[in-house]
């Protein structure tokens, strides 16, 4: 088996599990490496601590390699260099296979914002696909992946998000039949009872018709610059099995919820030591940007980042 590398893209938590939650969960069981980028805390539709949390047990439980989770304001996101700067940063980190992100056409600005700068971050790679929620209209679905198997989990996936819980968009009844009507609109068999479908941003194929796969290009040096002024502010989250853990600890011991960034929260409030450097070091280990200050030249730049690369890939 060729073991792929999936980058998922969404805006608040939540979207990328109700997109694709279901296709990353059957990903990672068959061995595939997933890794989750999301902007906003969605701090407009409940706490940004708590929402974070269930972000993270939802990594966890998808079994994600990684989960980063950035700091763009929720309903604030804009198209611009800034996103597009951070997005390829995560796609060169990753080097992904396959991209999944927001569609164009979706309801939310924040979601075509993170659409539209997908599509620019993601300009050299090979296989980008945009997924759908149930609440995205005017979407054409022309790619379909069979979750049969793990629709139940997709389901309580979604029940994670217990903060979304009275939303509209995230009633499990519409995620259920949202995948059931898909399964029929493929018209496959009648066993593939429900269905995650995609639309086609990018999708190249190999000689053999297996997706393309090239070598990554050198993370360009304007991308460079604008995560060196912000990456402070990302979460990374490398081992998301070990997150109930650390956050029932982190929750016993905060104080109030704050708002705004996690990282801020967590050293503002009176924590205790060792659960501050368990995120300290968290945020630290996320980048290696301390030494993209050290020594600017591309090269040594491509070369630090190559030697993050948690991928191994068999060819
Ligand atoms: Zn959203």
């Amino acid at each position: 088996m060729i073991q792929m590398n999936i980058l998922a893209i969404g805006a608040h938590p939540d979207d990328i599990e109700l997109g694709c939650g279901g296709t990353l969960l059957k990903a990672a069981k068959n061995g595939h490496n997933v890794f989750m980028y999301v902007v906003t805390k969605g701090e407009k539709s409940g706490d940004p601590v708590q929402r974070s949390k269930e972000l993270f047990e939802s990594a966890r439980y998808i079994k994600a390699r990684t989960l980063w989770l950035d700091n763009f304001g929720d309903a604030e996101v804009t198209t611009g260099s800034k996103l597009v700067s951070h997005i390829e940063y995560f796609i060169h980190r990753t080097h992904p296979d396959i991209i999944f992100s927001h569609a164009t056409s979706d309801y939310h600005h924040d979601h075509r914002a993170i659409a539209e700068c997908t599509i620019e971050a993601g300009r050299n790679n090979q296989n980008i696909l945009a997924y759908e929620m149930p609440v995205t209209e005017n979407f054409t679905p022309a790619v379909f992946y069979d979750i049969t198997d793990v629709i139940d989990e997709k389901l309580k996936l979604i029940e994670l998000f217990v903060s979304q819980r009275n939303k509209v968009f995230a009633r499990i009844e519409a995620v259920r039949g949202m995948a059931a009507y898909r399964a029929l609109q493929s018209r496959l068999n009648t066993s593939i009872t429900h269905v995650e479908s995609f639309e086609v941003i990018k999708l190249c194929f190999a000689s053999d018709f297996t997706l393309l796969s090239l070598p990554q290009k050198a993370l360009p040096k304007g991308a460079i610059d604008s995560m060196k002024d912000s990456l402070n502010d990302v979460i990374e989250f490398e081992n998301p099995a070990q997150a109930g853990e650390f956050f029932e600890s982190w929750n016993k011991n905060r104080v109030g919820a704050g708002s705004g960034s996690i990282a801020t929260t967590l050293i503002d409030s009176e924590v205790t030591e060792d659960i501050r450097d368990s995120m300290l070091h968290a945020i630290q280990s996320k980048s290696g940007l301390k030494d993209f200050k050290k020594d600017g030249a591309d090269n040594s730049n491509q070369q630090v980042i190559s030697n993050q690369s948690m991928n191994s890939k068999e060819s």
